[in-house]
């Protein structure tokens, strides 16, 4: 078995894995899942987990005296679901109330999935929309990437060892801009993205599930999705044709 530690402070938290290899953990719900399965095939899972969920610093949302505003990442899913914000989060918030359940959206966080780093990852589309910046720290001090080069790949980030995600940011006037959020799974609750959209009034649109990771509509690269058991890739990039043609209509309506 490895340890478990749950600090109470940033600081404290950044100095516990400044010491060695420990893995943050927030609402748990991709962690476990893949710890289960990889215990069921055998393999051992030492891993020392540093519990981030008493860290005040890392949950919330907040506006700055400069209008821009702050995500704390482990600001679960419920929190955004429930909390009043502009219309520019409209997109983010309907994401938060399609996650999972109830009972995930009650553990789970906004960081953890985007550390989780699913090419499914709801989170994405709408923080892209956002034009939302994440600010990361270690013991050595804090840097802030855009969301485009946090997220690397499949399950891949920018994080380097001793470095935690500690909030997203969002410029005042993103905020501002109605989006819309559409999601399109098997089923019409409790259901992995085969291909999600957000979008709002200023023209930005992003797509997900359609490539290792969320993208801009027109961006360079384009979109490149895979045959899985969800769904082909020719039926995804149709797909996603739609639900932009769809999301663009409600901003217009
Ligand atoms: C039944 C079920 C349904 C689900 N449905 C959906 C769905 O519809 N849509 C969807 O997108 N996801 C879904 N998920 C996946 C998961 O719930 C989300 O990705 C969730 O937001 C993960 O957050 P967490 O706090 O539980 O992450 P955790 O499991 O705690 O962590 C995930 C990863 O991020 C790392 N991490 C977490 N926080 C930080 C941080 N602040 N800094 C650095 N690293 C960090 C961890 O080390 C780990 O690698 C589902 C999961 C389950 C079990």
């Amino acid at each position: 078995m490895g340890e478990y530690r749950r600090p109470r402070g940033l600081r404290e938290a950044l100095s516990i894995l400044s010491d060695g290899p420990w893995r943050p953990i927030a609402g748990g719900t991709d962690i476990f899942p893949a710890r289960a399965h990889a215990m069921a095939w055998g393999a051992p899972t030492p891993e020392n987990l540093l519990d981030i969920t008493g860290i005040e610093e890392l949950r919330g949302v907040s506006r700055g005296a400069d209008g821009n505003w702050r995500i704390g990442a482990a600001t679960r899913w419920a929190a955004l679901r429930e909390t009043v914000l502009p219309p520019g989060f409209d997109a983010l918030r309907t994401a938060a109330r399609q996650v999972g359940g109830r009972q995930i959206q009650a553990r789970a966080t906004l960081g953890g999935n985007l550390c989780n780093a699913s090419p499914a990852a709801d989170g994405v589309p709408p923080l892209l929309v956002l034009d939302a910046e994440a600010e990361i720290a270690s013991r050595e001090g804090s840097r802030r990437l855009k969301l485009g080069d946090f997220i690397l790949g499949n399950r891949r980030t920018a994080l380097m060892a001793g470095e935690l995600l500690v909030a997203l940011h969002i410029p005042a006037h993103a905020a501002e801009s109605p989006s819309v959020f559409l999601k399109l799974g098997a089923r019409a609750h409790l259901v992995i993205s085969i291909v999600m959209v957000a979008a709002n009034a200023a023209g930005r649109v992003a797509v997900g599930s359609c490539s290792e990771v969320a993208r801009l509509w027109g961006a360079e690269g384009g979109l490149s999705p895979i045959d899985d058991v969800r769904a082909t890739a020719d039926y995804r990039v149709a797909a996603a044709a739609e639900l932009v043609f769809r999301a663009r209509e409600s901003l217009a309506a």
